[in-house]
């Protein structure tokens, strides 16, 4: 008999920055194995210390609208200027091997991939209080207060959309989050839908009730 096929589960993680979204994320893949972070494509330009291809593909305007009109991407988004946006042929592949998938993406981004992808699981990340989000916001007070301000404004607009979610984290302690998170990843994993795909052959014994005698 075919085993069937077991789809990975696709998670959407969303945060204002400054709630430690990504170091997260990356706890959550070092933890577990059977996770991958999609890597987005953007315009934005790259920062000191990223790498093309490991934290974005950083491509052009002119690049990603091709992009956009070959559908190449499963979701995609203008933020605060910049385009971001899903690769659709690695997500599904990915899924469809087996493993599970996490975006890191806006609540825009999100709303697109919940519609396609209902089955998706939201998590969105908060920092512990408006005050810690402000001096995590304010980089040792270098940068000019209408930046900051600016930083605020677009973290309060990513937090109106918290409730569309299906899980909040709090980022207070960073341990005690990255094991709720990798708690959630857990609870999926025993839904019954899955359990039912994995275990198959031992609910069918179960089933049968042959009171454990064989032959
Ligand atoms: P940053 O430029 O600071 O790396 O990211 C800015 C925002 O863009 C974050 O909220 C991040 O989640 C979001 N973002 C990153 N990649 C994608 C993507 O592929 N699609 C969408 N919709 N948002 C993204």
């Amino acid at each position: 008999m075919n085993q069937p096929v077991e789809k990975g589960t696709l998670y959407v993680i969303s945060a204002p920055s400054g709630a430690g979204k990504t170091s997260l994320v990356g706890e959550m893949i070092q933890a577990d194995p059977r996770l991958g972070v999609s890597v987005s494509h953007t315009t934005r330009l790259m920062r000191q210390g990223e790498q093309d291809g490991i934290n974005y593909h950083f491509v052009t305007r002119d690049q990603f609208e091709a992009m956009i009109l070959r559908g190449e991407f499963l979701e995609h988004a203008d933020v605060f200027g910049n385009y971001y946006g899903t690769s659709r042929v690695w997500v599904e592949q990915t899924l469809a091997r087996g493993r599970d998938v996490i975006l890191e993406i806006d609540w825009q981004g999100a709303a697109q991939v919940r519609r396609l992808l209902p089955d998706c699981v939201g998590i969105f990340i908060v920092p512990p209080s408006a005050a810690v989000l402000r001096a995590r916001l304010t980089d040792r007070g270098t940068d000019a207060p209408e930046v900051v301000e600016r930083r605020l404004d677009e973290a309060a607009e990513e937090c109106r959309h918290a409730l569309e979610f299906d899980y909040l984290v709090v980022n207070d302690d960073f341990g005690e989050a990255l094991s709720q998170l990798l708690s959630i990843v857990t609870s999926q994993r025993l839904r019954i839908d899955r359990q039912e795909i994995r275990h198959q052959g031992l609910l069918s014994e179960l089933m049968a009730g042959d009171h454990g005698h064989h032959g």
